[in-house]
């Protein structure tokens, strides 16, 4: 806590000490901020990524977010939230709550070697990328197969230096000039293209993609609509660690799902039963359960990174680390890292359940 303020607070990284904000407040949650030495004087700003609201139907959702306006379809990818910026020369990476992450700063350390980040902030020295972390990360072990070992950046939002987003149209245009992964874009569509549309989903929803980020021309306007692959996903997946979960968290993804096969006339009948499969293989089988946890795997140059990482995780859940040895990744040497955040109110829950204790309803 800030003794100034105690919505912020004051963290420290590798000498750099930062405040961040703890709620929406003036500023966004996970905004962060650099004072000069005496404290006095705030020297840089990285705001805080806003929410995206969501739609559960994607067509009355458009029109009455856009109406006859065009927008631009961008794929939606699942890994976590990122903000890489340059501060007193250092290429840094923070998660969305505003922490300074050590494994996303020495990816993002990485990704400057192999490319062209370096001169993007050397040219751009106040502007902030804001992308997707996928593949191999600590906070979303959902990975897609199909890609590469080790951890890969895709931008989806730049903030100027006024700190507000540019355009679509100019990020898309930045980041070709400077070779930047982007998230994939669909096209650029209107409400009169609705069948495209839904054949865009279908087509992600048979990928077991996550769906797609509407956004006007000015970016000003966004919505998000997932696939109910991803949802389907996230009940098989959570279930195990579900009264750790806020109560919300499955009603609104059968709710999803059930509203796109509506929408998308999808056939029934193979989803009750993809629906159903799920929950049941989501549940902890009736013996050997030990307890409920998800299993990460990340790739590390240092050991003391990962230390450092570990120490931010810890703050919030149990972490058990399983294994450690060296791999090649990317070309260079890293440490491979197996980890586990343990849920520990749902491991006693089904424990309790799976010994056959009494409960009261
Ligand atoms: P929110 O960010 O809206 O508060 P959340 O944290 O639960 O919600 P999601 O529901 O997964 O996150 O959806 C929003 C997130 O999607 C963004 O914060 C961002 O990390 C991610 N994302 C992936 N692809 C895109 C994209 N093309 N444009 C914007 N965000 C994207």
């Amino acid at each position: 806590m800030n003794q100034k303020n105690p919505e912020h607070q004051t963290m420290v990284f590798e000498g750099h000490s930062y405040e961040r904000t703890r709620k929406d407040r003036q500023d966004l949650r996970g905004t962060l901020l650099f004072f000069d030495e005496s404290g006095e004087h705030l020297l840089r700003k990285v705001p805080g990524f806003p929410p995206i609201k969501r739609v559960y139907r994607l067509k009355e959702g458009i029109d009455r977010l856009f109406g006859n306006d065009p927008f631009w379809t961008e794929e939606k990818l699942d890994g976590y939230n990122a903000r890489i910026f340059e501060h007193g020369g250092e290429l840094l990476g923070a998660s969305r709550g505003g922490f300074i992450c050590p494994f996303t700063t020495e990816w993002a350390r990485i990704w400057a070697e192999d490319g062209k980040l370096k001169k993007f902030f050397r040219e751009n020295p106040q502007h902030v990328l804001c992308g997707e972390v996928v593949g191999d990360n600590p906070y979303n072990f959902q990975r897609d197969p199909n890609l590469a070992p080790g951890a890969h950046f895709f931008v989806f939002e730049v903030f100027s230096s006024r700190g507000q987003f540019i355009s679509p149209e100019e990020r898309y245009a930045l980041l070709e000039k400077y070779d930047l992964s982007g998230v994939p874009v669909r096209g650029h569509h209107c409400k009169a293209h609705m069948d495209e549309l839904y054949n865009i989903l279908r087509d992600l929803n048979r990928q077991k993609r996550e769906g797609v980020v509407l956004k006007g021309q000015k970016g000003e306007r966004r919505l998000k609509f997932v696939t109910p692959s991803t949802d389907i996903q996230d009940l098989r997946d959570t279930l195990q660690v579900g009264f750790d979960m806020d109560s919300g968290f499955f009603f609104n993804r059968y709710l999803r799902a059930s509203l796109f096969v509506k929408e998308l006339g999808l056939d029934r009948n193979e989803y009750a039963e993809e629906i159903g499969r799920a929950f049941l293989e989501g549940t902890p089988e009736l013996n050997d359960f030990t307890e409920s946890s998800e299993r990460y795997v990340i790739h590390v140059r240092e050991k003391q990174t990962w230390e450092r990482l570990r120490d931010l995780l810890k703050a919030h859940v149990l972490i058990k680390c399983d294994s450690m040895h060296p791999a090649k990744i990317h070309g260079r040497h890293m440490v491979e890292v197996h980890f586990r955040r343990v849920y520990q109110k749902s491991s006693h829950r089904y424990r309790r359940i799976l010994n056959g204790h009494l409960h009261q309803d």
